[in-house]
């Protein structure tokens, strides 16, 4: 990849998009094409192909989806898999058609089946039955991934999937509706506190174990592995390290500085019980993860702290 190359970022305002544009322009890449959904809707297969044909990208980094928590992939199933596959369908195919040199497609660690042995290897695709909350999003993620490797087949495109474990960094959503448990997490302790709140409730149990990747660190590896991963198949994207639900809100309360208790209500799911990536496939390729987990909350907790809430 050359710094006059033509990237494409499809989904530049998102968290993960957002933080890839930042990647490119730190090493002086600065022919990066975007995009707002409202300029152009990626659902929509004619304003698709319109924008390739006339922007003809060199890299792709596909970015763009309909994502969300626990609740709101129950909730918004239909959304969830008809979104993610006439996007992803509608900007592989279109990549295809006007030679795009490379695209890496984005996934979730939602596509290993509930119960696979963890850490979650990346031969564990495809081998068990999904957990039932996300499972529109997981089978249009799968889509995806078996979508690049069959261009790749029978196109000879190269086209990769990396798959990222949860996530969190700027640019998060905060709804606490819709959310995904760090961002609903700062925002809640952080408002109890500022109303003297007795309590903080915490969805589900407290006893299932998530991974997290800054952002920022989600993008330097997506950067390094354009120029070093040209493989079929999947390549998994975390730290290699998990936490309880409850350590988190433990340790997201420490961060905003709350005292009060926190309760649990066991109404909402907890989802699959552990989601731990196994990274040696990544950490062979030469990336390894650098920003802790306490360190990059506090980052982000000062960055929104007096302006997002
Ligand atoms: P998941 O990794 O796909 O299950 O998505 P989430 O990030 O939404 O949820 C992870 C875990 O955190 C689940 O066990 C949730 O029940 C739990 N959790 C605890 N409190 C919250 C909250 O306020 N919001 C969300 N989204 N999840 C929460």
């Amino acid at each position: 990849m050359k710094q006059t190359d033509k990237i494409y970022v499809a989904g530049h305002r998102g968290m993960v998009g957002s933080a890839i544009v930042r990647r490119l322009q730190k090493d002086g890449f600065n022919n990066i094409v975007t995009r707002t959904s409202a300029q152009l809707d990626l659902r929509n297969q004619e304003a698709t192909a319109a924008f390739f044909a006339e922007e003809r990208p060199d890299y792709v980094f596909l970015a763009a989806a309909k994502v969300g928590g626990i609740v709101a992939n129950n909730t918004f199933r239909a959304e969830f898999i008809y979104e993610n596959i006439m996007i992803q369908n509608n900007v592989i195919h279109h990549a295809y058609l006007n030679n795009v040199k490379k695209l890496m497609f984005l996934g979730s660690s939602c596509i290993y089946p509930k119960l696979a042995p963890q850490p979650l290897k990346e031969e564990y695709l495809l081998t068990g039955l999904l957990e039932p909350t996300n499972e529109p999003y997981a089978i249009a993620k799968i889509a995806g991934i078996k979508m690049c490797d069959a261009y790749r087949a029978q196109y000879d495109c190269n086209f990769v999937s990396v798959m990222p474990t949860n996530l969190y960094g700027p640019n998060d959503n905060y709804d606490l509706k819709n959310s995904h448990v760090l961002p609903a997490l700062l925002r809640k302790f952080h408002e109890a506190k500022k109303n003297n709140a007795a309590e903080v409730v915490v969805w589900g149990t407290g006893t299932p174990l998530r991974e997290f990747l800054h952002a920022d660190d989600m993008a330097d590896a997506c950067f390094y592995l354009m120029q070093h991963y040209n493989e079929e198949g999947l390549v998994n994207i975390g730290v290699g390290e998990d936490i309880s639900i409850k350590d988190l809100a433990l340790l997201v309360k420490k961060i905003t500085g709350y005292e009060g208790e926190l309760v649990f209500d066991t109404s909402k799911p907890d989802g699959t019980p552990r989601k731990l990536m196994d990274v040696s496939k990544l950490h062979g390729f030469g990336w390894k993860a650098t920003i802790g987990l306490e360190e990059g909350i506090a980052s982000v907790y000062a960055d929104i702290k007096d302006t997002v809430f």
